[in-house]
């Protein structure tokens, strides 16, 4: 059985704040150890539930977070920018089952650091007509491939939201949401066992089925006009409103290609605290 973890940091185990995942702070540093933690602890409970390789697939922004040296030896971890599936790199690759570890809520929700893709400057990402988060989409994306989606660990709202968008999947809720900076946190040696237990119960869901490949919609709303013209530029993107974009794939796999696109346009037209 291989297992694939996708480790994003703003659902890590008492992260609540910008500083905490933003390279190079003292934060950080600090926050990276509890998401080594986290992800070492998952592996733990995969292993002990049946898992045969584990590959940890880094989410965060530059994908340079996870301390390999304090990584567990038996996993392997895929880490760095540039990736065609982003998050979700790997999917593809005849994996039985995939974790959304230090996952968050969507843009434009409540939620610990709550945002879809950019920080900031995204303020809602439809898939298909419902208002998606990254897991949502992710979520979407595994389907396709045959991979169920086995655990996912981040704030509260969080793992609501998982249990919309695949209620077969187990949840953790590292912390409860108090608002997008602030949250009941529980301490990184409770979470760990909480996390090692439920990754080896969600071993019992593993195993590929059938994947589909379907058709899909992806809609964008961004804070600022100039974001949703600028991502309009992309072939196939079209301005829906002033600050709206929408456009129609033949396949998940195309559509999550298409929206990095998107956020990589739309990032790349922002221009200082205006946004
Ligand atoms: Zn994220």
């Amino acid at each position: 059985m291989r297992i694939m973890i996708s480790a994003d940091m703003e659902g890590a185990t008492g992260v609540t704040w910008t500083a905490d995942v933003e390279a190079g702070t003292e934060p950080w540093q600090r926050f990276r150890k509890m998401f080594t933690r986290d992800v070492n602890a998952c592996v733990e409970g995969l292993f002990a539930g049946g898992a045969s390789d584990v590959l940890v697939n880094e989410a965060h922004s530059s994908q340079r977070n996870v301390l390999l040296e304090e990584l567990d030896g038996r996993a392997r971890m895929l880490t760095g920018r540039h990736k065609p599936l982003s998050m979700m790199q790997g999917i593809d690759s005849g994996v039985d089952g995939v974790v959304f570890l230090g996952y968050h809520a969507a843009a434009g929700l409540d939620g610990v650091l709550s945002h879809t893709y950019l920080p900031n400057q995204i303020t809602g990402v439809w898939l298909d007509g419902v208002r998606a988060s990254e897991g949502r989409l992710n979520s979407a994306l595994a389907a396709e491939h045959g991979v169920p989606v086995l655990l996912v660990t981040g704030d509260d709202l969080t793992c609501a939201d998982a249990a919309e968008y695949d209620p077969d999947a187990g949840t953790v809720a590292v912390k409860e949401c108090v608002s997008r900076y602030a949250a009941i946190c529980t301490p990184p040696a409770v979470t760990a066992t909480m996390i090692t237990d439920a990754a080896r119960r969600a071993m019992a869901r593993a195993g590929r089925f059938a994947g589909a490949v379907a058709g899909h919609r992806i809609e964008v709303e961004f804070g600022a006009a100039h974001l949703a013209a600028a991502a309009a530029v992309v072939p196939t993107v079209d301005q829906l409103d002033v600050r709206r974009v929408g456009f129609d794939a033949a396949s998940m796999t195309d559509a999550m290609k298409a929206f990095k696109v998107v956020t990589a346009i739309a990032s790349g037209a922002v221009e200082g605290s205006y946004g």
